[in-house]
């Protein structure tokens, strides 16, 4: 009988049983559009209201800071965007003087982000909207708080930083920089609502901080006003969820624009027909994750299981990001003289599903730019393994796993044992 073991649960996970029932009904029969005003599409809407107050109370808001999307790519990029483009607009009709209009609002962000923050960032500054300061992490793959706080200028409007890194697992101070940011708009008086033109930047409009929820959902307490953020982004395919869907959190009174035209949908924020029976999945997906609490250790104790095999093991390996401070589905590993994709494909053939690097950037073989932030050199960062495993792993596909790895990280570095033996001889 073949295996197929699945350790990629950073990149999704399969939809609950209890999640796609409450899905199912609403692709057929109460297929209603949810802002049609006859019986259908109200059944339709009851639906989606329930799950926003599902999503609410999971985050500790109101239902109306809810906003759905297609998935964390969008949140996030209407976080970003929409706030530059709100300030923007703000900009131009308060008619501030002259210095303080060609001044670019200022991002800070980290160098580690996932792609859509990022990519989003750098055509904010292609298009000379904003200007961005990309913050490393150190070594352990976790940014300090106090060099957010060195990154803050006059101009800084947002600060973006993930709560869990979804390549390395490593746990980010969110609440640290949310105390930083409170402490820094404390010193000014915020008149977000009358602001006046001579005023700087920064005591018109407050810092906001926003933070891509999307790894944490799963296992950490994600109440917005613990963490002490204004915007956060979530997905609902990596917490049993059904893909395509997400939602943004948007604090009262925070000033973002739409970023795509058409209809008037959740609150004029964002256009389009809903995702009803997404939506409906993503309030359900959100709704079972009290019932997971106890899962939780579970999850920890496997992790460390792996990770301890794996160091004591396999000669010449390294867990990547720190140790303690790290998400507890998540194990990433460099492999001395071995090459990451190889390494997937050889593991896929043995029916084991892992990934190098994050999955939306697989298929290339630029190096990491998780690895690279923190300090790796390029030909250092081929050799990575992320195993992220999920409720339904067991301690026997572990076991499994770690032998067939082992096999296989022995006959890659015996291939390229040979290849550098050939080079040598070659080039002697
Ligand atoms: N942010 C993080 C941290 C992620 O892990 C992902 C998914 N790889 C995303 C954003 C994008 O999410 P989605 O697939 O819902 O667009």
């Amino acid at each position: 009988m073949s295996i197929k073991i699945y350790l990629d649960y950073a990149a999704t996970t399969p939809v609950d049983k209890k999640v796609m029932q409450a899905m199912l009904p609403y692709f057929s029969d109460r297929f209603g559009n949810a802002s049609s005003l006859h019986s259908f599409g109200q059944e339709a809407s009851q639906a989606v209201e329930k799950s926003r107050k599902q999503a609410a109370d999971f985050f500790g808001c109101d239902s109306e800071e809810i906003i759905f999307t297609s998935g964390a790519t969008e949140s996030n990029n209407l976080a970003i965007k929409g706030v530059v483009k709100a300030y923007r607009s703000a900009q131009q009709t308060l008619g501030v003087s002259g210095r303080q209009v060609s001044q670019k609002p200022h991002i800070v962000t980290t160098s580690f982000e996932h792609h859509c923050v990022l990519d989003a960032c750098k055509s904010l500054e292609k298009e000379n909207l904003a200007e961005v300061t990309y913050i490393n992490p150190k070594k352990d793959g976790v940014i300090k708080a106090a060099d957010i706080k060195k990154a803050i200028k006059k101009n800084t409007i947002l600060i973006s930083v993930m709560c869990v890194n979804n390549e390395i697992g490593t746990v980010q101070p969110i609440k640290e920089i949310g105390k930083i940011v409170k402490e820094y708009n404390s010193q000014f008086k915020i008149q977000n609502s009358s602001p006046k033109a001579d005023q700087p930047m920064a005591e018109k409009f407050k810092i906001l901080l926003h933070t891509d929820a999307t790894q944490a959902i799963n296992y950490f307490d994600c109440n917005v006003d613990k963490l002490g953020v204004d915007l956060l982004s979530m997905s609902a395919h990596k917490i049993y969820g059904p893909k395509g869907v997400g939602a943004l959190y948007v604090r009262k009174g925070t000033n973002i624009a739409r970023v795509q035209d058409g209809g008037g949908q959740e609150f004029g924020k964002r256009a389009g027909t809903l995702n009803v029976p997404g939506i409906v999945g993503l309030g359900a997906a959100v709704a079972e994750i009290k019932n997971q609490k106890s899962k939780i250790k579970i999850v920890v104790s496997l992790r460390d299981y792996l990770i301890k095999k794996i160091l004591k093991e396999i000669p010449d390996v390294k867990l990547n990001g720190s140790k303690v401070k790290r998400s507890p589905n998540n194990a990433n590993f460099s492999f001395k003289n071995v090459e990451g994709e190889s390494l997937l494909l050889m593991l896929d053939a043995e029916g084991i599903a892992a990934s190098t690097g994050s999955a939306c950037s697989s298929g290339s073989l630029r190096p990491s730019h998780v690895l690279l932030s923190l300090g790796m050199k390029p030909e250092k960062t081929h050799g990575s393994l992320r195993v992220t495993i999920g409720k339904y792993t067991t301690r026997k596909e572990i076991d499994i796993s770690i032998s067939k790895l082992k096999k296989i990280i022995k006959q890659l570095r015996e291939i390229s044992g040979n290849v550098l033996i050939d080079y040598y001889k070659k080039n002697d």
